[in-house]
C-alpha cells in the first residue's frame, strides 16, 4: 500500500499512465477516465484510456474520448501500453471480472502500481492504492476528491468539469436516484464556475437518439414489459431479433430498466439482455430492498443495493422462471 503522499510523490514526474474501466462503459465510467485523463495529461503524464468493450456513440463527443483505446478493436497497442505502464488506475469496478477481456494483462504487468478508484460494494484489495467510498454518488464525485486532495487549490478545467458532471448526472439518474447527495450537488455547482455548459452535456446525451430507438423502447414496454404485482417485479426482456429487427446499438437499452419501477406496486425492476452467450441482467429497486444481495447471490453480479447487474448462462426462458421463483421466495409484496 502507498500513502497519500508517496503517491502524490510518485506522479510528480511523468510517468506512463493506463487508465481502464468497467465494460460497456456508462456515462460515469467514460467521465471518471477522461477526466483524470484530462487531468494527468494536463500535468505532463502520458496517459492513455483504455475500455475492455466499445461504449455508446452518445460518448463521443467527450473531451479525449478519441484518444480512447477500444481493446477488442486496439488489442495489440492496448497490451504495450499495459506493457509499459508505470500506474494503471482502475476506476468505476471492483473486480477484475468486470473488465474482461483486459483483466489478464491488467495483472500481468506486475511492475506497474495499481490504483482503485471506485464507490461499489466488495472492492478488490490488492491495490497499492485505493479511493473507495460507497456513499459517493459517482466515481466522478471520487476523482473530483482525488484531484483535490492532491492538489487542494486545483482550478478545474472546462474539459475535465465536463467528464465529471457527465458521471454524476448519469448516475444520479439527472439527480433523482438514491445515489444523488450533498456532494453531488456542490461539484456540480462548483464545476459551473468553471465553465461547465450542463445543456451542452444535456444535449449530447439526450437529443442525440435515433427514431429507431425509440421504436424500440415502444415496442418493449407494449409488448416486452411483464408485471407481476403479486411479486412486486417488472421485468422487460429483450430477445436476440429485437437487437436486429431495431438495429440496436450499445448503450441504447440504457434507462430502459427505470419504466417497470415507475410503476407503483413494482418495487423491483429487472431488464433482460439476451446476448451472444448469456443473458446480462439489469436489476433497479426502491427503498432498502437489496438488488445487490440478489445479484450477487444469484446471478454472478452485484453493484449498489438500489442497482445491480449479474449474468446468466441459462436460456432466457428458464431465466425468467429463476427469476420469478427467487421473487415468490423473497415475498416482496406483503413486506
Ligand atoms: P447497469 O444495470 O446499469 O448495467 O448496472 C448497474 C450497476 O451494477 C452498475 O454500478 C454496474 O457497475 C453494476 N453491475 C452491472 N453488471 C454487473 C456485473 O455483472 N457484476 C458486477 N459485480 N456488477 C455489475
Ligand atoms: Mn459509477
Amino acid at each position: 500500500m502507498m500513502t497519500l503522499d508517496e503517491l502524490k510523490d510518485y506522479l510528480a514526474t511523468p510517468k506512463n499512465v493506463v487508465i481502464t474501466t468497467h465494460q460497456k462503459p456508462d456515462g460515469d465510467a467514460m467521465g471518471s477516465s477522461l477526466a483524470l485523463y484530462n487531468y494527468l495529461t494536463d500535468k505532463g503524464h502520458y496517459c492513455r484510456v483504455i475500455t475492455p468493450t466499445e461504449y455508446p456513440d452518445y460518448f463521443k463527443w467527450m473531451p479525449g474520448e478519441e484518444f480512447t483505446y477500444n481493446y477488442l478493436e486496439e488489442e495489440n497497442l492496448s497490451k504495450i501500453a499495459i506493457a509499459e505502464a508505470n500506474i494503471i488506475f482502475c476506476l468505476d469496478f471492483n473486480e477484475l471480472s468486470r473488465i474482461s477481456p483486459v483483466d489478464i494483462p491488467v495483472v500481468a504487468n506486475e511492475n506497474a502500481k495499481l490504483v482503485l478508484i471506485d464507490h461499489h460494494i466488495n472492492p478488490m484489495e490488492a491495490v497499492d492504492f485505493s479511493l473507495h467510498d460507497v456513499k459517493a454518488s459517482s466515481t466522478c464525485e471520487l476523482i473530483h476528491r482525488f484531484i483535490t486532495m492532491i492538489e487542494p487549490n486545483f482550478q478545474f478545467t472546462k474539459a475535465i468539469a465536463t467528464c465529471i458532471y457527465t458521471g454524476i448526472l448519469t448516475d444520479t439518474g439527472g439527480f433523482s436516484n438514491g445515489a444523488t447527495n450533498k456532494a453531488a450537488l456542490e461539484i456540480t455547482a462548483q464545476l459551473l464556475d468553471c465553465g461547465l455548459d450542463m445543456m451542452a452535456v444535456q444535449n449530447e446525451l439526450n437529443q442525440n437518439s435515433r427514431e429507431e430507438r425509440l421504436r424500440f423502447i415502444g415496442n418493449a414496454l407494449n409488448r416486452k414489459m411483464f408485471i407481476h404485482e403479486d411479486l412486486a417485479l417488472g421485468y422487460i426482456r429483450i430477445d436476440r431479433k429485437d437487437v436486429y429487427k431495431y438495429n440496436l446499438k450499445t448503450g441504447e437499452t440504457e434507462g430502459l430498466v427505470n419504466y417497470p419501477l415507475s410503476i407503483k406496486a413494482v418495487k423491483v425492476a429487472v431488464l433482460l439482455k439476451e446476448e451472444k452467450n448469456m443473458i446480462k441482467l439489469s436489476f433497479r429497486s426502491k427503498d432498502d430492498i437489496s438488488v445487490q444481495e440478489i445479484c450477487s447471490t444469484y446471478f454472478e453480479g452485484g453493484g449498489h443495493r438500489n442497482a445491480s447487474g449479474g449474468k446468466s448462462f441459462l436460456s432466457m426462458e428458464d431465466t425468467i422462471q429463476k427469476l420469478l421463483k427467487i421473487f415468490k421466495d423473497l415475498k416482496l409484496s406483503s413486506q
